[in-house]
């Protein structure tokens, strides 16, 4: 493999057939076709086969064997079949909902892999990260995370992180010169850049050398482990549960077979009990159910615009009782247009600017020079507060490349959001100048002069009383204000930190950022929803606190805090004030951990955006880190668990609801299987207590429990959100989600349920033979449950719910229906399901006592709905009543 860091960077050039221009099309396909695309290859994934066999190592189904074997013995061949149909049926369906599962991982890690900019066919594009072929000119700056090794061509103080191939957490200083030595080691190839290294700072032109497996990269790892999505803890909590349940099923079928066997009862006969008992007991689908509706959850989630990158983020989401957002683009449009600038003393609105004046004209022409945005044919690039700054000199007639063809930059300090500067040098009429744009209070702290129609003069108190009262007369209507100085250098030279002081102060640009129309209604809902909406920015206090104030965050009572005051608060100090402080104001991205923590000392659970490469760790500490699809860096992406791929504080707020909706959902979906199997146990244990036969066969209850059952539970968890889930408060993160009220719930409507069951299996025995009975109970208990899942919709009645809202669950009703008939009345089925044929009075009673449960629990529904009302009726005319008092007050 060839070094390239001892070859020049135009040896290296002709090495691939390229110049800065980058490679052509047919370059590109060439290469892509010699070395494949920019991936590592993934360790083989388990195939289908080993997934299949998996599901075989469930005790639960291990329990199933054992029935089927039991059944075999006691001469019962049909039973046994059904029961390995339905272990062979269920693998498949588990199998199936595995490989749907990982899909629908994929695809999500696709729409959240990082692209990079490469220059081909002398134009900056934007690529998918695979696409990158050794010969491309990448385009690197901060915060993108590197995708492939390449040589350093053009350096401007680029600053790498490359702690994932040197363990060494310090960014190291890149250069271009080529370094004359046969071996050196990655971290002292300074002149490279390698795969899976973040740009901390600065910029830089390189060219791919290698990428996929041929990268450094891809020769440690030669082979990626498989990254397996780790469980949430929900799927760990109910994993547990099902164990325990398992084992609290073997013992009671102890007891049970015990109990039989003291009777006398044979032992086949007493071991038919405790199979029943046992296979009703276990809640087959319970673990499926969770992860699809998961899954269909995060699939509707992307489609509004929210990317989940872990499972866990759902769940999270549901417990979130504090947003800190950031302003410029999430809570604003990030639309910015230029409204006013303020040059020699005068303020001057942008219809009005005269470049005549030259002094306007030197403040316009910097704002193109120390720029790093265009915006050609209305195609804008880069930072929108700099396209502003474009489109203004695109109003008077500047082009931006010609001009800035004419001034070369020979040397430049990036903005970072930190210093809220940026400084670029230039040759102008014979002096090397020095432009500094950036935020108003950094800058004019480092002004000594100021420059006027009257010539350059000292810059004193009183000419930054007046700036400072420009600029709060400004903020106050909720403009961005960017300052503008300048300084001459003696010579040439590669700026450094310590340039940026001693500066003549050139004048002002006042740009306005509308809110987005969403955001006042967003704000409003979190508030509703008990959540706690806060602005954390980089921007001026006043403006700040004017663009809070407009959407509903900054409330009577509430305060604006900046960056330097904070740093004078104690962590106490802080905590006391934490509740009432809803903007942050010239903060930089080390606050946003301190407010993250604070807030998480109250045993707050934190959502928090960012787009920068120094949020990445905020967005770590955050308990859900969100960052932004368009505008965020690649590193805040790879840290954040979430991605908006609209940048809007709505989507979050879309978010919550939609994670709460899905966690009630499969709360609904758990309380359906769990009450339903819970009328099994009941039944089964009832005849045996009472010296009845057997009510059920086994094949009786996995029909129930995998078929008729779990279409309903799917249905439940694809209920939709309403505007009642931002009504309640945030959930306990650290509650069980089997809580008392909970498991009191499912053995209420489980007894209920097993009354009727047995009311019709009492009946059935008075009537006729067992079959009989045993046939009736089977229908009654699975009509009912079909019935139930109705009632598991939500907490209101189904009236309240919408009867027709969820068309799933009428589906998964009818079809239900359809299987239970089936069974009930096609003979070779009637043989395999061991039922018998039913009389016309034994079918009406199976409907009547199977729809009786529902009948009671929505009466009972109807009634708490109507007094819910009442109670909300007369709490909102309290309300009145108090604040029409606070009025007459
Ligand atoms: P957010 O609300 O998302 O934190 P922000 O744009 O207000 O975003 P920063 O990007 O950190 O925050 O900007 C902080 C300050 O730096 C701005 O108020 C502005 O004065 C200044 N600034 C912003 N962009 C630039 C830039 N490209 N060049 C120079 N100064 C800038």
């Amino acid at each position: 493999m060839k070094k390239y860091f001892c070859k020049s960077c135009e040896d290296s050039l002709k090495d691939f057939n390229v110049t800065l221009n980058g490679l052509t099309d047919s370059q590109v396909k060439e290469q892509l076709k010699k070395y494949g695309e920019n991936i590592l290859t993934e360790k083989k994934k388990k195939s289908i086969y080993s997934v299949f066999l998996d599901q075989f190592k469930d005790l639960l189904v291990v329990i199933l064997i054992a029935a089927a074997i039991i059944s075999m013995a006691t001469g019962n061949i049909e039973s046994t079949l059904v029961i390995l149909v339905v272990i062979i049926m269920n693998a498949i369906l588990g199998t199936v909902q595995y490989v749907k599962a990982e899909q629908s991982l994929n695809s999500l890690k696709a729409l959240s892999s990082p692209t990079a900019k490469v220059i081909r066919n002398s134009t900056k594009i934007e690529v998918p990260s695979k696409d990158v072929v050794p010969g491309d000119i990448l385009l690197l700056e901060a915060g993108d995370l590197i995708v492939a090794d390449g040589r350093i061509l053009e350096n401007f103080s680029l600053k790498v992180n490359e702690s994932s191939l040197t363990g060494e957490s310090e960014s190291v200083d890149k250069h271009t010169e080529t370094i004359n030595k046969d071996e050196v080691a990655l971290g002292d190839q300074k002149n490279m850049v390698f795969s899976s290294s973040l740009v901390t700072y600065g910029r830089a032109t390189i060219l791919v050398t290698n990428t996929g497996m041929n990268s450094e990269l891809g020769k440690i790892a030669t082979l990626m482990e498989e990254t397996q999505e780790k469980k949430t803890p929900l799927q760990v909590s109910l994993d547990d549960f099902s164990k325990k349940l398992a084992i609290g099923v073997i013992i009671i079928c102890a007891v049970v077979l015990g109990l039989n066997i003291y009777r006398g009862n044979t032992i086949l006969d007493s071991l038919m009990f405790a199979v029943a008992l046992a296979v009703a007991a276990i809640p087959e689908a319970l673990s499926s159910i969770v992860t699809i509706v998961l899954a269909i959850g995060t699939q509707k989630m992307s489609k509004e615009h929210a990317i989940i990158k872990k499972l866990r983020a759902v769940e999270g989401l549901g417990c979130v009782s504090v947003i800190c957002s950031d302003k410029t683009g999430t809570l604003t449009q990030n639309k910015m247009t230029v409204k006013s600038i303020f040059v020699d003393e005068n303020l001057i609105l942008s219809d009005n600017i005269d470049l005549t004046s030259s002094l306007t004209k030197f403040l316009i022409n910097s704002s193109v020079l120390c720029n790093d945005s265009t915006s050609i044919d209305g195609n804008e690039l880069g930072d929108p507060t700099e396209v502003a700054l474009i489109n203004l000199a695109h109003n008077h007639d500047i082009d931006e490349i010609s001009y800035r063809n004419t001034y070369p930059r020979l040397s430049e300090i990036p903005f970072d959001s930190d210093r809220k500067l940026m400084s670029t040098l230039h040759s102008i009429d014979n002096d090397y100048v020095m432009i500094t744009k950036g935020a108003i209070d950094v800058l004019l702290e480092r002004t000594s002069k100021i420059e006027t129609s009257n010539g350059i003069r000292t810059f004193t108190d009183e000419d930054k009383k007046k700036i400072n009262e420009v600029n709060h007369q400004l903020s106050s209507n909720g403009l961005r204000v960017l300052a503008f100085g300048y300084k001459k250098l003696n010579a040439k030279k590669d700026l450094s930190l310590d340039d940026e002081k001693d500066f003549t102060f050139m004048g002002l640009i006042s740009m306005i950022d509308p809110p987005r129309e969403e955001s006042k209604d967003a704000v409003r809902d979190c508030i509703k929803a008990s959540i706690k909406p806060v602005m954390i920015t980089g921007d001026h206090k006043i403006t700040a606190s004017a663009i809070a104030k407009e959407i509903g965050i900054l409330r009577d009572g509430d305060i604006a805090v900046e960056g330097l005051e904070l740093d004078k608060m104690s962590d106490s100090q802080l905590l006391e004030k934490l509740e009432s402080i809803s903007v942050y104001a010239r903060v930089s991205p080390e606050h946003k951990i301190r407010i993250v923590k604070a807030w998480q000392s109250k045993n707050k659970i934190v959502a928090m955006t960012g787009d920068g490469v120094n949020d990445a760790p905020a967005l770590k500490q955050a308990n859900i880190g969100i960052a932004m699809g368009i505008t965020g860096t690649e590193v805040s992406k790879d840290a954040a668990s979430m991605i908006l791929t609209d940048d809007n504080f709505a989507t979050i707020v879309k978010s919550i609801s939609n994670g709460r909706n899905i966690y009630s959902n499969i709360k609904n979906s758990i309380r359906f299987l769990l009450s339903g199997n819970t009328s099994g146990i009941l039944a089964v244990l009832y005849s045996s207590l009472m010296a009845l036969p057997i009510p059920f066969a086994a094949v009786h209850l996995l029909f129930i429990n995998l078929l008729t059952d779990s279409l309903p539970a799917i249905a439940i968890g694809m209920e939709k959100s309403t505007k009642d889930v931002l009504r309640d408060k945030p959930r306990d993160v650290n509650e069980s989600i089997l809580t008392k009220s909970f498991i009191k719930s499912i053995l209420l409507e489980g007894l209920l349920i097993a009354i009727f069951t047995m009311v019709s299996f009492h009946i059935g025995l008075y009537d006729g033979p067992v079959g009989t009975a045993s046939t009736m109970a089977f229908a009654t208990l699975c009509l009912a449950r079909l019935f139930h899942g109705f009632n598991c919709r939500g907490k209101k009645s189904i009236f309240s719910l919408g009867v027709f809202n969820n068309k799933f669950s009428w589906i998964a009703f009818i079809t239900g229906l359809v299987l239970l008939n089936a069974v009930l009345f096609i003979p070779n089925l009637q043989n395999l399901f061991e039922v018998t044929p039913l009389s016309s009075s034994n079918v009406i009673y199976i409907y009547l006592f199977a729809f009786a449960p529902t009948l009671i629990i929505q009466i009972y529904k109807i009634i708490r709905d109507i007094s819910d009302k009442k109670n909300n009726h007369s709490s909102t005319s309290t309300d009145r009543n108090l604040s029409s008092n606070k009025h007459v007050a």
